[in-house]
């Protein structure tokens, strides 16, 4: 297909309704903000997408889980074996985690966060997505963002600090801090596979630092719904 003719797949002004069936492979063709008007919609499109090869190995493309409303957007690196096969994210061992991580402060993980990813299907024996698959998924991410409107973003790792803010700190050297982002504010925390493999409670570990960041987010969070 053209690239002419894959742009003129997103021209609205020729046909409103939502296109379905054709995406463009290309991935300097961009995908501009507003061509989605819910989650379903940037599911369905995800799940026929090939603008990297992960579509080619995908079993489904995983898009988020938890409440579309909510004020938390949590967003990790990419689906792995579980999430491939459910279509949810963070399903897995370190799912579990980040769901009792959550609860330890009081955040309801259906109720008060939606959770989702840098890029939407599982790299082959879940290596890390490279530039290019971040750069190809990135328009989806941004749609969700748009979409769901947090006023809270937590950034789960080096991925999702770098996928989403272009920022290329290390993790434990910028976790715990807000920045704003588009009007948002956003915390990088550690990613919990991290503390999977780290699992000392001990003072100044990765598990105390991710207990005091969560308390800090809690206090935003509960500072934001005071104001609303
Ligand atoms: N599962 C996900 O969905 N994302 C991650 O980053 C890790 C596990």
């Amino acid at each position: 297909m053209s690239s002419d003719l894959q742009l003129s797949l997103f021209d609205n002004s020729q046909n409103s309704s939502f296109i379905t069936d054709s995406i463009p492979t290309n991935v300097k063709i961009p995908i501009p903000p507003g061509t989605y008007q819910n989650i379903e919609q940037i599911g369905e499109h995800c799940n026929r997408c090939h603008r990297c090869e992960l579509g080619n190995t995908r079993t489904h493309a995983v898009i988020g889980r938890g409440n579309p409303q909510a004020k938390i957007l949590i967003v990790g690196e990419a689906p792995g074996q579980n999430e491939d096969e459910t279509g949810l994210p963070f399903v897995g061992r370190s799912g579990q985690l980040l769901d009792k991580i959550l609860e330890s402060v009081g955040l309801n993980t259906e109720t008060d966060v939606f959770i989702a990813n840098v890029i939407k299907c599982r790299p082959p024996n879940n290596r890390p997505p490279t530039v290019k698959e971040i750069e190809a998924c990135k328009p989806y991410l941004l749609e969700q963002i748009r979409i769901l409107d947090p006023k809270i973003i937590l950034l789960t790792g080096a991925t999702a600090l770098k996928g989403l803010l272009s920022d290329k700190r290390p993790i434990s050297k910028i976790r715990g801090q807000w920045i704003e982002w588009e009007n948002r504010l956003c915390m990088p925390i550690f990613h919990p596979s991290y503390l999977l493999r780290n699992p000392s409670r001990e003072p100044e570990s990765p598990k105390w630092f991710m207990w005091q960041d969560m308390q800090a987010i809690k206090a935003k969070f509960d500072e934001l719904k005071e104001q609303l």
